[in-house]
């Protein structure tokens, strides 16, 4: 067994019996134990489970009732509701809490037959772009132990980039897939807003929040995402659509026209710039047309992003009240006091600091100057999406300034917001978007995002796929 094998191949020696379904968890689980003191990919490995899952998995394929994922070993971010196991957020605030039911998410991987391993550290409710913020203590990036995995979903990302699992699932709210992928190396995409359910996906901010995949391939990713996709009745935002599949450009088009946005590709630091134009030049030779264009309200996505996450965000956690979940302080004089010391010791100081400046940008004779304001500039970013998809058939750009950054490098909260310049965009407008591995920066993976128009998720795979074909950089893996 190979810990960075396709999914696609882990199948093919599942059903050709090379190792049973429960060998593969056994030998995954493994490389967790060893690996995880010092990576904290995993904040909780549900051993027990994940063999039961296993041996149910074999008995279906020994019935010839696998699918692609049966018996495939996978872990979840621990935003995400797990019947029976804890489900925290990466926060002390959900510390103790076991969720009575299964996020919509969890429950249609699971039929697919999938065996999860465990849930995966994050920033604490996903709010971070480096899973500093995360109650149990940072991931680290399996390149280079010393620096950040990304977030908020890290743990996923550095998990899979390590190969403890083969894939794993995400949220990104304004970038927490997309980044992470990049950070370590592997293929992350967030779907169209609505494309896959929020039930049982512990909210962040409800109108941005979108569940997603990692992969070590966007072939990989494309089959996690068949397997979570689709409406919903449980979630009223979920989209009814039918399945994503791989598509052409505008009216079938096999060469597509992709647009290369000024406002994202000007000032990029040389080596990264270089990477980034190497891999659109590889599209280009693959038949596609670049083109540039312009989205001129770019520069205004961070601010609108993080007045509009941040009025959600404190509307969403004002749940967490010591009452109904989670932590309660010990002792209350009486209800305010209970609210007051079970928030205090439950939330960690950025998850306070957006729900400070979140009820702030909320409250009466601020609500015009930020609240609305934020909303028009997330209008204006869509509008100016929109118009540029009536010329092009999808958009390349980077995931990130840099490569991943050292731990404790970014010590300025709005020079760590400012990390999110070019994720908030596409999450704004509500756009599926996807990273994957196109270069090393000083020996440090770096992603290419694309961006489509809604629900064109079967686009991105295609010339994702294309470039996977022609390139090797989604096979490079870190010294284990
Ligand atoms: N880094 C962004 C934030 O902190 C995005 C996080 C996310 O996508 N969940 O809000």
């Amino acid at each position: 067994m190979q810990p960075f094998t396709s999914i696609a191949d882990l199948g093919r020696g599942l059903a050709r019996g090379d190792y049973s379904a429960r060998e593969l968890a056994a030998f995954y689980l493994e490389r967790i134990a060893a690996a995880n003191d010092d990576l904290n990919a995993f904040i909780r490995v549900t051993e027990e489970r994940a063999l039961g899952a296993a041996e149910a998995a074999d008995r279906s394929i020994a019935r010839g009732e696998g699918g692609p994922l049966t018996g495939i070993p996978l872990a979840h971010k621990d935003i995400f509701c797990t019947d029976g196991v804890a489900t925290t957020c990466a926060s002390r605030m959900l510390a103790g809490f076991v969720p009575p039911y299964d996020a919509t998410v969890v429950a249609r991987l699971a039929a697919a037959g999938t065996v999860c391993l465990g849930k995966t550290n994050m920033d604490e409710f996903a709010m971070g772009s480096s899973n500093e913020t995360s109650w149990f203590g940072p991931a680290r990036n399996p390149w280079d132990r010393g620096r950040a995995p990304g977030g908020s979903s890290g743990g996923s990302a550095a998990a899979v980039g390590a190969g403890l699992v083969p894939c794993a699932t995400g949220t990104d709210t304004g970038g927490s897939i997309r980044q992470p992928a990049a950070f370590c190396g592997v293929t992350g995409l967030k779907p169209t807003y609505g494309r896959v359910s929020r039930y049982g996906m512990i909210a962040f901010a409800s109108s941005l929040d979108q569940g997603g995949a990692f992969g070590r391939s966007v072939e990989d990713v494309e089959t996690v995402l068949g397997a979570m996709e689709g409406h919903d009745p449980l979630d009223s935002t979920s989209a009814e659509r039918g399945p994503t599949r791989r598509s052409g450009g505008r009216n079938g088009a096999e060469r597509m026209r992709i647009g290369l946005p000024s406002e994202y590709w000007t000032g990029l630091p040389g080596d990264l710039g270089g990477c980034l134009l190497a891999a659109a030049q590889e599209l280009e030779q693959a038949g596609h047309a670049l083109v540039s264009l312009s989205l001129p309200h770019t520069d205004a996505a961070v601010p609108a992003y993080y007045v509009i996450a941040g009025a959600e965000a404190s509307a969403n956690l004002s749940r967490y009240d010591g009452v109904r979940f989670g932590l309660r302080a010990e002792d209350p004089t009486d209800l305010d006091d209970l609210y007051r010391r079970s928030r205090a010791a439950g939330f960690g100081t950025e998850v306070k600091r957006r729900i400070l400046t979140g009820t702030y940008t909320l409250s009466v004779g601020y609500y015009d100057a930020y609240y609305l304001k934020a909303q028009r500039v997330r209008r204006r970013i869509q509008q100016d999406f929109l118009e540029a998809f009536d010329d092009v058939d999808a958009i390349a750009a980077p995931v990130a300034p840099g490569p991943a950054f050292e731990l404790g490098a970014v010590d300025d909260p709005v020079a760590m917001y400012r990390q999110d310049v070019f994720t908030t965009p596409a999450s704004l407008a509500g756009l599926p978007a996807m990273s994957m591995p196109c270069g090393l920066v000083d020996g440090l993976p770096v992603g290419l995002q694309l961006i489509g128009p809604p629900f064109e998720e079967g686009r991105l795979l295609n010339l994702g796929s294309e470039f996977q074909q022609r390139t090797d950089w989604h096979l490079r893996h870190p010294e284990t």
